[in-house]
């Protein structure tokens, strides 16, 4: 039977504006991607990020230049799919990780199995965080009491008023929090200084404390640093995680910076064999992309996949958050539906 692709561009609004150190928006424009054979549809999601490469308008016209050849890609064989996404659309992880999800759900309710039972996965999942951007301070008791029912919070920092952001938190609440600095810190000092002091208020880690491209720098701050330090911006694709070793202690894995479930499976497989910790994580996503991330979500030491609980409304239901737990679904596939 053959395949059959549609694309969609759907903006999705956030309930807070989403600040961090380096952007503030308070919707994003994803684009879905409905795979279909016969009575089947796989769905995709591409939430790219400014970070990392071109928006929406970009993603389309790949998709228009290219949709024959799209519909030529193997549904079976996930590692040659991977080469031939990456030789395609060698600038956009975004569309890679739609169409490689795309193919996954739909090889999985061809198998009548869901996702996670394929990667070796299982339903124990660990709760997952809820972020808190960055803002006015006046705004911080809103947020904290939005997050009520989160147990795990991660902080946004990398700000010039950092102390005051974390003093208005605690004023509020005593739970653990997470911290992610986005690369705002640029001198070894202040790392150092806000590892030793972030260390003292109940913090469980830190997050890409300094830009990517000053390893040298945080790998000095770890023999410092009394925190565990995690990769984010530094840890995008499968060959970035070797270079990593005696940098950081975990490393964070997003769909949308290394282009998809195979590729985040070979940097979990990858997390092992250097021993890192892992964190699976999202942009802003609907419950397409939260719902594909969490098939591995077993293997996470951290899970911080709450893109879908800080919408307004999300477009699709999936996986599901209820206060940090998400649970897997038994179904074939993804299970994802339209709401
Ligand atoms: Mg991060």
């Amino acid at each position: 039977m053959s395949l059959s692709l549609k694309w969609s561009v759907q903006r999705i609004t956030t309930k807070f504006e989403f600040k961090i150190a380096r952007s503030a928006e308070s919707y994003y424009d994803v684009v879905i991607l409905e795979l279909s054979e016969g009575e089947f549809t796989g769905f995709g999601e591409a939430a790219p990020s400014k970070r990392y490469e071109k928006g929406p308008e970009a993603i389309l016209e790949l998709l228009s230049a290219n949709k024959n050849q799209i519909l030529e890609i193997s549904v079976e064989d996930a590692e040659y799919r991977q080469e031939q996404l990456e030789h395609m659309f060698p600038q956009s992880y975004s569309l890679q990780a739609a169409l490689d999800t795309a193919f996954w759900d739909l090889y999985g309710q061809r198998q009548g199995k869901p996702l996670w039972k394929i990667f070796g996965a299982t339903q124990n999942l660990v709760t997952s965080s809820y972020t808190i951007g960055i803002s006015d301070l006046s705004v911080i008791p809103a947020k904290i009491k939005e997050a009520i029912d989160y147990p795990i919070l991660k902080i946004k920092l990398g700000t010039d008023y950092d102390h005051d952001i974390m003093r208005a938190i605690r004023a509020e609440t005593d739970k653990v929090l997470r911290v992610d600095v986005n690369e705002g810190w640029k001198t070894l000092d202040d790392a150092k200084r806000g590892a030793e002091w972030l260390a003292e208020e109940n913090v469980e880690f830190l997050e890409q404390p300094m830009p990517s491209n000053q390893l040298d720098d945080i790998a000095q701050l770890r023999e410092f640093s009394p925190l565990p330090l995690v990769a984010d911006e530094n840890s995008v694709r499968p060959q970035d995680i070797p270079g990593l070793v005696g940098a950081y202690d975990g490393i964070n894995i997003k769909l949308m910076k290394c282009g998809g479930l195979t590729n985040a499976k070979e940097m979990v497989d990858l997390a092992h064999k250097h021993e890192f910790d892992i964190m699976l994580g999202c942009m802003v996503e609907t419950s397409i992309g939260i719902s594909a991330m969490s098939q591995l979500g077993s293997y996470a030491r951290w899970l911080d996949l709450d893109g879908n609980v800080l919408l307004a409304k999300d477009p699709y239901r999936g996986v599901g958050n209820q206060a940090g737990e998400i649970c897997l679904l038994d179904k074939p596939g993804l299970g994802i539906e339209i709401t």
